[in-house]
C-alpha cells in the first residue's frame, strides 16, 4: 500500500514575538483538525516523531557565519531534522510521499547566513535535498515553491547547481517581500535555465495557478527528469492571507498538490491561522494520501477580485516569452588569488528584514563544461562589518574544479578571518576561524 508520512513540529517555544504572524498557533489548529477528522488513523498514513539535524548537514549546504554557534538554532535544527525524517523514510521505501508540517519556515534562507530573514534562518528543503544527494546518491532534484513569496533563499543555495531545478511561482516582487524573483533570474553560468521564476499579478486564484502549472511548470519538470520532486508548500496564496493578495482556496491547494505529485511537501509560510491553514494543510494532506479533498471547504468566501480567464492567459504567455527570450550576459573577472580558468563575477546584496541589516556578497564562479563549477563567495555583514569566505566544491566536481577549491581554501584560510570549505564532492565540511579549525560537533 502507498504510504503517506507525516511529521509535526509546531516549535512551541520558538517565536519572533507574540503578535508576530509567524507563531506557534500556525500549526496548533491544523494539528487539532487533522486529529479530529481522524485523518491520522487512515491505514495509509504513517506518523513520525520529530528529529534533529546536525551542523554538518547544515554547513554542507549553507554557510552560517561567523560560526553556527553564534546563532540560536535549536528550533531551526528540529524543523530541518523533522523534514529529514521523512526524506529518510522515503529513501528507505517506508513511504511513497510525505508532508513535513514544521516551523520555523526556511525558503528565504540562502547560501550564506548572517541572521534571520523572512522568518527563516535555516533552509529546510535545501539541507534535506543535499543530504539526499550526499547520503543516497540522488542526482537530480526539482523543487517547486508554491509559497506566495519568492523562494529566494532556495534559489540562492542552488543558483550555480545544474542538477537542482528551482521553480518558484509567487506574487510579483514589486508588490511583496522579498522583492525578487523576476524572469531574468535563471541561474548562474553553469546552471543557466535551472532557475525558473513565475511572478504573478496580485489577485490570481486557483484557475490561474493551475493553468501555470499545467502549461509551464509541469512541462519544464518532465523535461528535467528529476529523481525526486520537493514542494515548498507555502499557503499564503489563500484568499484570506493577511500578508499577501492572492485568491487561492484550500481545494485549489489540494489540486495543486495532486498535479505536482511531490515526493515530499514541506510547509513554508501561510498566516491566516484559523481561516485557512487547517483547511489547506488538510487538503494537501488528503491529496498526498490519495483521498478525496473536494469536501474541504473553508468558512469564508473570497472577497478579493480575481484575475483569470483570457486576461491571465495573455499575461502568462507574455511572461513565458520574456523568460524564453532572455540571454545571460556574464562579467568575467581575474583576481590574483583565482586559480586558472574563466571566472564569472556577480554581486549581491541581501537584506535581513527580521534583524534589520544588510549583507554584501561578491561571487566568483569557475566556468566549467564538466561540472557545476567551484564557487567562491566573499561576504560581509554590514552591521558588524565581519567578513567571511565560502568555497564550495560542487557535487560531481571535475578534477580541475576540485583542485581550484583546495587552492582557494588555502588562500582564504589566511586572507579572511573566517572560511568555510563546503566539499560536496567528498562530503566534507571545514570551518576555520582565524586560521584555526572550528569543530561543528560541539556546542
Ligand atoms: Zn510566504
Ligand atoms: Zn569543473
Amino acid at each position: 500500500m502507498k504510504k503517506t508520512g507525516i511529521v509535526f513540529f509546531p516549535a512551541f517555544d520558538w517565536s519572533l514575538g507574540e503578535s508576530h504572524p509567524e507563531r506557534e498557533e500556525r500549526l496548533l489548529y491544523t494539528q487539532e483538525q487533522i486529529f479530529e477528522e481522524g485523518i491520522i488513523d487512515l491505514p495509509q498514513v504513517k506518523q513520525y516523531s520529530p528529529g534533529v539535524a546536525n551542523l554538518f548537514d547544515v554547513m554542507l549546504t549553507q554557510a552560517v557565519f561567523p560560526t553556527p554557534h553564534r546563532h540560536k538554532l535549536d528550533a531551526h535544527l528540529i524543523a530541518v531534522g523533522s523534514s529529514m525524517i521523512l526524506s529518510k523514510a522515503l529513501m528507505n521505501k517506508e513511504i511513497s510521499n510525505g508532508f513535513a508540517m514544521v516551523r520555523p519556515p526556511g525558503h528565504h534562507s540562502g547560501a550564506t547566513v548572517w541572521g534571520n530573514r523572512g522568518f527563516c534562518t535555516l533552509n529546510n528543503e535545501a539541507i534535506l535535498v543535499n543530504n539526499l544527494r550526499s547520503q543516497y546518491g540522488i542526482k537530480k532534484v526539482a523543487i517547486i515553491d508554491t509559497d506566495v513569496h519568492h523562494g529566494d533563499g532556495t534559489q540562492d543555495v542552488f543558483y550555480h547547481d545544474p542538477n537542482v531545478l528551482c521553480i518558484s511561482i509567487h506574487q510579483d516582487g514589486r508588490t511583496l517581500f522579498p522583492g525578487t524573483g523576476f524572469t531574468d533570474e535563471q541561474g548562474g553560468p553553469n546552471a543557466w535555465k535551472s532557475t525558473v521564476n513565475i511572478p504573478l499579478l496580485p489577485g490570481v486564484g486557483d484557475e490561474g495557478f493551475l493553468y501555470a502549472l499545467e502549461n509551464w511548470i509541469l512541462p519544464r519538470v518532465s523535461e528535467f527528469k528529476p529523481d525526486i520532486i520537493i514542494n515548498s508548500a507555502g499557503q499564503d496564496n489563500h484568499f484570506t492571507d493577511p500578508l499577501a493578495s492572492m485568491n487561492c482556496t484550500a481545494r485549489g491547494y489540494g489540486k495543486i498538490t495532486d498535479m505536482i505529485k511531490p515526493n515530499l511537501a514541506v510547509l513554508e509560510g501561510g498566516y491566516s491561522i484559523q481561516g485557512a491553514l487547517p483547511y489547506i494543510n488538510m487538503a494537501i494532506f488528503l491529496a498526498l494520501a490519495g483521498e478525496d479533498y473536494s469536501g474541504v471547504i473553508e468558512p469564508h468566501k473570497p472577497t478579493r477580485s480575481e484575475i483569470g480567464g483570457e486576461t491571465f492567459r495573455t499575461f502568462l504567455a507574455g511572461l513565458k516569452q520574456q523568460h524564453d527570450n532572455l540571454r545571460p550576459n556574464w562579467t568575467l573577472r581575474q583576481e590574483p588569488y583565482l586559480p586558472a580558468g574563466e571566472w564569472v563575477y556577480l554581486e549581491k546584496s541581501v537584506f535581513y528584514d527580521t534583524d534589520w541589516f544588510k549583507e554584501n556578497r561578491r561571487e566568483y564562479i569557475r566556468k566549467c563544461d564538466h561540472c557545476g563549477g567551484t564557487v567562491l563567495m566573499i561576504t560581509q555583514n554590514l552591521m558588524t562589518f565581519e567578513k567571511a569566505a565560502l568555497v564550495r566544491i560542487p557535487f560531481q566536481a571535475c578534477d580541475t574544479c576540485e583542485q581550484a577549491g583546495y587552492d582557494l581554501a588555502e588562500h582564504f584560510k589566511k586572507a579572511e578571518k573566517t572560511l568555510l570549505l563546503q566539499n560536496q564532492l567528498r562530503n566534507q565540511v571545514h570551518l576555520w576561524s582565524q586560521g584555526e579549525e572550528v569543530s561543528l560537533f560541539e556546542s
